[in-house]
């Protein structure tokens, strides 16, 4: 205890800027920022990525051949040595009398790094050469280099116990030494009054500790902690901030989904003449999923509160057959649907299917998109607003913008896996009901479509479709906000895709091969990689390739090129010249990743498939296959490929299973990249992960909706408010805007 005791320090709340931590200034505090550091809380969930168990270190006379061992040594001498290959530097440490060599190849760069009498903890393995123990590549850090008061206390957060590793940061200036101790700091500081806010019943069940022993002992274990358990994260100190994490992100998404059912939407009415007029649109018989999804989809809309529902299926599997009759049944109940795709392409796509499936029965269906004159983008706004419009295709962007509707009753955003979690809540929060209240203020007539009236007007409906065969418990967990359908049936009449990977010095098979398919009356798509559309450089490789196939290749076919900075217009033409064959082979970008559908299109040739994702060779792949004839999806390669990259172009040639290959892509990528990219928006996680905690986040759902059913014997109203109020903190400054429930 300091004598003197004048100043009772400051305990560190978890929201205290980071900046305040004892030798964190505000130069440090940037570097920390850099990594999403900025509060004590922050900084206390930067989990050590590994453990070292120098509870027990060895002496040098004990070491073992082949054994990991950690070792506290005095430096002795050490030196760089340059073979013919690498250079090699070389450490002597002591105990007593006992000396032993470490070395490090390629170690140049620790030329200068230890000095004799400093003391080091090693860490590796025990390796012989030339009858001599030593230590390969070992870990190391040298011990005591603090400032001297501090030197006993560092020294014993060094050795003689479990030590945890962090990732160094700021191009390693802030090390794993540093980690360790600044979070040991914080946490002697921290106040020792962290609220509870899992309710005690799934604390109980789970066997979790309270908030500050979780976060002690994930960064400082036990003596004794299983090595094993602390690796693979699942100690009850890190099943508990895993779980909290996920917990209150389940319990704001459950929250959402609830909430929703409370709130006044359209009662839709699904009576005989409806029915009759879904049959009439039917070009074929639905699938039994479809019929599934389209029971489910007619379900929630004809129940009072807005439908928000996710309409998951593979590529080809059918969804927007499932979304038209979702638009009938609000159009024949006399409402407007809005159906948003991704791009403009796709909008024309989704208009011409609409026009051909629609129309016959006499809807009303118009394009909005920006490429088109103003004056024809307002005289369609006008019939929006006054209702002639019935089914209005367009781009999210155009339609998220003051449209007017006269009346709205349904939105189909498509292909959500390029738009974000949180661009999604957006969508579905201000927008569309502002689009529907603001009607009553405009003045303009809300009758000219009715034909018959539903029982009340409110917020429209949503229906999500997704072409990302995310995991099941995944999308439950996720996209927990909403119910989910989905299409796990392919239509009938599908020939399985041949897939074939090559290498590209056999392209002259390859073009040969086309030109077969195109013969036999058959078109072909090939696609180059242009991943950032607006990268000169990508674009005109792929210019290139379609100069050299249209001039010399194919000089005999309709070839044509299609990627994203074309003219919106000119993009449209190629498309409906290729949908009408009279364009036989389409050079593209990933622009015909998704939705595209031209079932006469049998071959696709995918140059550099080494460079694209998983799940983006599986999309671009669907868009053959579509029809009765066989397919034949060629992936080449150009030159040397990544073992990851292997693996991914091996999952393509065995599976066409889209869910099988979601989870390959998952374990090869990770959830980020798999959802797309970073800007996918989708909640980040401090602590957990999405492979490696599934079975936690399972948990963690359950947990949520017990809260949610209210109070019992086991959960008090207290309890649920607290967790509730905790809920809300997290989500305000996990996401910003984001208001839950
Ligand atoms: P998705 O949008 O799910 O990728 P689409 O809705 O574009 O799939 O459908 C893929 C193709 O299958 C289209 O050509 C469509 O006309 C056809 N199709 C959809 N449902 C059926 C069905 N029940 N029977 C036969 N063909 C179908
Ligand atoms: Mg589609």
């Amino acid at each position: 205890m300091p004598s003197a005791a004048v100043t009772i320090p400051q305990m560190l709340e978890p929201s205290t800027p980071v900046q305040f931590v004892k030798g964190i200034g505000p130069k440090l505090s940037e570097v920390l920022a850099a990594k999403g550091i900025t509060t004590v809380d922050d900084l206390l969930h930067y989990l050590p990525f590994r453990y070292e168990d120098r509870q027990n270190p060895r002496s040098i006379a004990e070491l073992q051949l082949g054994e990991m061992a950690t070792l506290i040594a005095e430096v002795r001498n050490s030196g760089l040595f340059r073979t013919r290959r690498m250079p090699i530097f070389q450490l002597t440490v002591g105990q007593a009398r006992n000396r032993l060599k470490c070395i490090w190849f390629n170690g140049a760069y620790l030329k200068d790094k230890f000095q004799p009498g400093q003391m080091v903890a090693l860490y590796g393995k025990v390796e012989i050469n030339r009858g001599e123990l030593q230590l390969v590549n070992p870990e190391f850090e040298i011990l005591g280099e603090e400032e001297q008061a501090d030197q006993k206390a560092a020294e014993s957060l060094e050795v003689g116990r479990i030590v945890p590793i962090y990732e160094s940061a700021g191009q390693g200036r802030l090390t794993s030494r540093w980690f360790r101790r600044t979070i040991h700091r914080a946490l002697e500081e921290l106040t020792p009054e962290l609220p509870e806010a899992i309710p005690a019943a799934a604390r109980k069940r789970l066997n979790l500790p309270s908030p500050r022993e979780a976060l002690w002992k994930v960064h400082w274990p036990d003596e004794g902690e299983s090595l094993h358990d602390l690796l693979a994260s699942r100690t009850p100190a890190h099943m508990r901030l895993i779980f909290e994490e996920l917990f209150f992100v389940e319990l704001g998404l459950e929250l959402k989904r609830r909430e929703q059912k409370t709130r006044t939407g359209v009662a839709f009415q699904l009576n005989d003449r409806v029915r009759e007029a879904i049959k009439k649109i039917l070009p074929f018989h639905p699938t039994g999923a479809q019929k599934r999804a389209l029971k489910e989809i007619a379900s929630d809309m004809e129940k009072p509160f807005p439908m928000r529902r996710l309409l998951q299926g593979d590529v080809g599997s059918g969804k927007t057959l499932v979304a038209f009759e979702a638009a009938i049944i609000a159009i024949e109940n006399g409402f407007q649907v809005a159906l948003m795709a991704p791009t403009e392409i796709l909008a024309q796509q989704h208009y011409f299917s609409a026009r051909r499936i629609l129309e016959p029965s006499g809807y009303r269906i118009v394009l909005l998109t920006g490429s088109l004159e103003d004056d024809r983008k307002r005289e369609i706004r006008r019939h929006i607003a006054q209702g002639n419009a019935q089914l209005i295709i367009g781009t999210h962007a155009l339609i998220e913008q003051k449209v007017d509707f006269a009346k709205l009753g349904l939105v189909i955003v498509d292909e959500q896996h390029r738009f974000g979690v949180m661009q999604r809540f957006k969508l579905m929060s201000k927008k569309t009901v502002e689009s529907t209240t603001t009607r009553a203020g405009t003045g303009t007539p809300a009758r000219p479509v009715e034909r018959s009236s539903a029982t009340a007007s409110g917020e429209p409906d949503v229906l999500v479709m997704t072409a990302t065969p995310i995991p099941r418990t995944l999308a439950l967990t996720l996209y927990g906000d909403l119910d989910l359908s989905v299409l796990d049936e392919m239509p009938p009449g599908r020939t399985p895709i041949t897939t074939r990977r090559v290498g590209d010095e056999r392209s002259k098979e390859v073009w040969d091969f086309v030109r077969k398919q195109v013969v036999a009356g058959h078109q072909a798509y090939v696609v180059y990689p242009v991943i950032h559309e607006n990268e000169e450089s990508e674009l005109k490789a792929a210019m290139k390739m379609h100069g050299e196939l249209s001039k010399k290749i194919f000089l005999d076919l309709q070839v044509a090129v299609l990627h994203g900075r074309m003219d919106a217009e000119l993009k449209e033409q190629v498309m409906r010249l290729f949908q009408q064959g009279k364009i036989q082979i389409l050079v593209s970008t990933t622009v015909i990743e998704v939705g595209v559908d031209v079932p006469n299109a049998t071959v696709m040739v995918i140059e550099h498939a080494e460079r694209f994702g998983l799940a983006q060779l599986h999309q671009l792949r669907g868009r053959i296959g579509r029809g009765a004839a066989k397919s034949y999806c060629i992936l080449m390669t150009g030159g040397k490929v990544s073992e990851d990259g292997e693996r991914r172009l091996d999952a393509l040639v065995r599976s066409s299973d889209g869910f099988e290959i979601a989870e390959l892509d998952l374990e090869l990528r990770g959830p980020g990249e798999f959802f797309g990219t970073r800007q996918a928006g989708l909640p980040s996680f401090q602590v957990a992960s999405l492979i490696r905690d599934r079975d936690l986040l399972e948990l963690a759902k359950r947990e949520a909706a017990a809260v949610l059913a209210g109070p019992n014997s086991e959960i008090s109203q207290p309890e649920i408010d607290r967790a509730l109020w905790q809920m809300r903190t997290r989500w305000q400054k996990t996401y910003g805007l984001v208001e839950v429930g």
